[in-house]
């Protein structure tokens, strides 16, 4: 059913997840995966995105 998110600045790029570990498909010596994390450029890391100009969202 449609659910009105709680912060209506959540940035629209990330969906809220700002940073996310993405793995390179390498792995370290011990097996274990790297992985890069990537900041959003959207928002920088926030998750949210200011509401610099009124867009008129209705809800
Ligand atoms: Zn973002």
């Amino acid at each position: 059913m449609p659910q009105h998110a709680p912060s209506p600045r959540v940035c629209r790029d990330c969906d809220g997840f700002a940073t996310a570990a993405i793995t390179t498909g390498t792995r370290h010596r011990d097996g274990s995966r790297a992985t890069l994390t990537i900041t959003c450029p959207a928002c920088k890391g926030t998750g949210t995105i200011r509401a610099s100009r009124t867009q008129g969202v209705t809800v």
